[in-house]
This record gives structure tokens, sequence and C-alpha cells, in this order.
């Protein structure tokens, strides 16, 4: 017999911090620089040297605990990871184990309208490692460490998480915090959001946790989401043959589209954790967090909120405008010129957010303005022009960057609703279809589409449709 299965899902998320400079160095983060000119003794592991903490760092990741309604310990410390790899010069990760910076949070994720609240474990800073690549034609491998010292968090969430659209969300919701924040570029292809996930599943209803197993090189949200969906059928199917699911690390293949062995788990204590001697233990003091906490922006959630008490949106516009500050900043300018905001709404969601995706561009770049925008919803909203004749009016936009009035004057496409001209049209056409008024008057009304059609096309679509509708059925009933 097929048992019902339960998914239990815990992320863990590397967000890269946007400093200036590395963690425990003065050194430069910026990316793209070539191989090792970033890089000094202490980043580079050489004996005798000291780390000396960057104190953005502490801000950025205070940021991030306040911002998940973390517990912040007013006491945390820098431990020793201790492992071998050639990218990591030291032969060992400054990293924090036992007492990191923050704990027992949470964020609220929107689930189809429903609110979900995921459980944050811990947040800790640590160092990033080098960056090795490898030859594909000869045995030689190249190590660059300029990586080496850029400072991460990790986000470790509690296993609340329970499917892959639920892992997708959280990690949506967690990536516009860090943007909000902006204490981290949250690009998940670029590698400044990282994250690696944790699944197992269980008879459902039972409360015990099943053998995890833990898939990396994940950089996309798709990816995630599909090896999740994959590990999920893979681990169903080794209970129903009866076996056991192994603990282990596992590596995401995109291309195929499955996971792969990577290595057994390796235990906490492999790393023989130890409390970095070279840094002091790190104190906040009660003003250093309220300070922080005041200069925090408006988060995702509470704007969502906003969003719905002060302009009346429903809870999906809302979420959807919210997703990133630049978007909500874009709506809440056109609706200060344009004060109707379900149609602001509507317009950015549909026409506007489908012309970026073409475009391939964020909405900062957006090729029409906000104001823009607002005077096109203002052109239809007087009449002036017909919806119809607004999406032209918007490619025409999209191409050239010019105003809405701009373009109806240019181009003569003021709506008409004289009504003598547009009853004058409509008795042309409706001589002309002399066949078809018979079959209407004897009962074929389904052809008044047909009538209104032709009134348009004779008018350009300019018509205004509800005088049209109006005059036609006047004239059709004599
Ligand atoms: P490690 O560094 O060994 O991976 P962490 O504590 O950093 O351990 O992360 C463990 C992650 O795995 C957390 O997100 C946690 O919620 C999740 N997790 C732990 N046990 C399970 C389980 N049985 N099934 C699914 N997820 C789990
Ligand atoms: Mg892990
Ligand atoms: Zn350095």
């Amino acid at each position: 017999k097929k048992m019902n299965y339960e998914p239990v899902i815990g992320l863990e998320v590397h967000a890269q911090l946007k400093t200036k400079t590395k963690i425990f160095c003065s050194c430069s983060t910026a990316f793209g620089a070539p191989p090792n000119t970033h890089t000094c003794p202490v980043c580079l592991g050489m004996p005798g040297v000291l780390p000396v903490l960057n104190i953005k760092v502490v801000e950025y990741a205070l940021c991030m605990g306040l911002a998940t309604n973390c517990t912040i310990n007013r006491e945390s410390r820098f431990a020793r990871k201790n492992y071998f790899y050639p990218d990591l010069p030291k032969g060992y990760q400054i990293s924090q184990y036992e007492l990191p910076i923050a704990e027992n949070g949470f964020i609220e994720i929107d689930i189809n309208g429903h609110q979900k609240r995921i459980g944050i474990t811990r947040i800790h800073m640590e160092e990033d490692a080098g960056k090795l690549s490898h030859d594909p034609d000869r045995p030689l491998s190249k190590v660059d460490f300029n990586r080496t010292g850029v400072p991460l968090i990790e986000i470790v969430s509690e296993p609340d998480i329970r499917t892959p659209e639920e892992a997708g969300a959280y990690l949506r919701h967690l990536r516009s915090i860090v943007r909000y924040l902006g204490i981290s570029d949250g690009n998940m292809e670029e590698g400044s959001f990282r994250c690696d996930a944790n699944i197992s599943i269980r008879p459902k209803g039972s409360q015990t946790l099943g053998t995890r197993t833990e898939i990396k090189n994940l950089n996309s949200f798709k990816h995630v989401e599909n090896a999740l969906y994959f590990e999920i059928d893979r681990q169903k199917e080794i209970l129903e043959d009866g076996d056991h699911v192994v603990q282990e690390t596992r590596l995401w293949d995109p291309v195929q589209n499955k996971s792969i062995s990577m290595r057994g788990k390796e235990e906490a204590h492999d790393y023989r954790y130890f409390p970095d001697p070279d840094l002091l233990p790190l104190v906040i003091d009660d003003d250093w967090i309220e300070s922080i906490r005041k200069k925090l922006p408006e988060l995702p959630n509470e704007k969502k909120k906003r969003f719905m008490d002060e302009y009346g949106l429903p809870s999906y516009d809302a979420e959807f405008l919210t997703s990133s500050h630049e978007l909500a900043d874009y709506f809440e300018e056109c609706v200060t010129q344009f004060a109707d905001p379900k149609p602001v709404s509507n317009w950015i969601m549909g026409s506007l957010l489908g012309l970026l995706n073409a475009q391939g561009k964020p909405i900062t770049e957006s090729p029409i303005s906000p104001g823009n925008l607002a005077q096109l919803l203002q052109l239809i909203d007087e009449s002036i022009i017909s919806g119809k004749i607004a999406k032209t009016v918007f490619d025409d936009m999209a191409q050239t960057g010019k105003a809405p009035k701009e373009i109806v004057e240019q181009k003569g496409l003021v709506q008409v609703t004289d009504e003598s001209a547009i009853k004058a049209v409509i008795v042309k056409v409706l001589e002309a279809c002399s066949k078809e008024v018979e079959d209407y008057k004897n009962g074929k009304t389904k052809l008044f589409g047909f009538f209104v059609g032709q009134v348009m096309k004779e008018t350009k679509g300019k018509a205004n449709p509800k005088i049209v509708n109006e005059i036609l059925k006047d004239l059709l009933k004599r």
C-alpha cells in the first residue's frame, strides 16, 4: 500500500554583503578585477597576520537580524571552521558557530493569499572562500583569491517549509528583504545570493523528522524548485522500496534535471570548530541595536499592508507591487499624479511588466516614466482616448519614450464623442449592411457586435464605444 508522504524542507542561504571592503582586511570587494589583485597578507592567510573586523558587516548583519524578527545576541563569537581545500588559504574559514549574532526569528510569506510563518533558526557572519577554475583541456586548476574574505551572512531556516513553491516564495521574500535593506544585491545567477536546500520526507501526520539530504549548486529559483521536486520523488521511491535515505550532500545538475551524490554528509565535529583566538567576543549594546532599528526602511510586508490600507488594493496586487522597492516607488509616483490606484496597478502588472520582461529591463530603466503612464490613464479617464487606442499609444510610448498627449495629438487619435458625427457613420454602416439589419430584426441579435465592429472600423477605433452602443440600439429599434 502506498503511503502519503509530506516533504520537510529547510534552507540555508548565503547572502554576499555589499560592503566596500572585506570582512577582516581593507581589500576591495569589487567584482571582476584581474585575479589575485584584491589580496593582502590577511586574506591570503599568511602566518602572523591579525584579522580586524569590518564594522559595516556587523551593521548589515544586525539589519537583517532585526528585519527578520531575530533576537540579537549581546555577545557573539567568531569561530574557526577547519577544513582543507585549495580555495581556502588559511585552512580554516572564520565563521560563527555556537554564538551567532542573531537567532530565533521568522518571516511571513504569502502562499496563495495566505500568510505563512517560516522560522529563522540563526543568522551568522562569515568570510567567503576563493574561486577555483578548472582547465577543461589540461590537468590544470587556477585559483583566484579576490573573493576570500568577502563578507557573507548565512541565514538558516527552521524546517518549516512544506512544498517547493513555499521554498521559492521564502527565497523570493528573503531576497526582497536584503534588497530593501540595501545590504546585498541578492542576485542568484551571479552568486551573491546562494541557497543550499535540505529536504526529507515523512509519512503524513508524523511528528519526527526523516533523514535529510542537502542539495547544493542551486543558482536560480527555478533550479531550487526543480531540485526539490526531483528529490521528493527520489526519496519516495527509496522508502516505497523499503530502503532508507542516506544522509548526504547532493549536487543539482540543471542540464540533466537530476541530483547526483557528491559526498557523505560531514558532521559538525568534522570541522573541529573552536573560538577564533585572534578575534575578541563581539559585544553589541542596546544603543547600537536601537540606532539600527530606527534606520530600517519600510519592509516588504509593512509596505504591502500599507498599500492595501492606503490604496485599497487587493492582497495580490499589493504583494506584487511591493516585491521590489523600486517597483513600489514607481507605483507610488504614478498614483501621486493619477489618483485611481487600481487602474495604475493593472497597467503596471499587465502592459508595463510585459514590456519590461520582453526588453529584459528592470523597472528603473522603464522607457515609460511614471509621469507618462499617469498621463495616459488621465487621457482614458477623461474619455479623450478609448482603452483600445490607449494600448497603441502605450506601444508608441514604449518605442519613442514620448508623452502620450504628444502622440495622441500628432497621430490624431482623439476619441470621437460628437454624437451627430457618430450617428452619421452608423447610418452609413446600416445602409451598407441592409441584409444583416433585416436578419437582426428577424431575431439574429448576435449581429449587434458585428455592427459595432463595422462602425469602429469606419472610425479607425476612435468612436466612443458607449455612444456607439447607445445610438446603434436606438436606430436598430426602429
Ligand atoms: P548543516 O550545516 O549541517 O547543513 P545547519 O544547521 O546549518 O546544518 O542547517 C541545517 C538545515 O537543514 C536547516 O535549514 C534545517 O532547518 C534543515 N533541516 C534539518 N533537519 C532536517 C530534516 N530532517 N529535513 C529537512 N530539513 C532539515
Ligand atoms: Mg548545510
Ligand atoms: Zn585582504
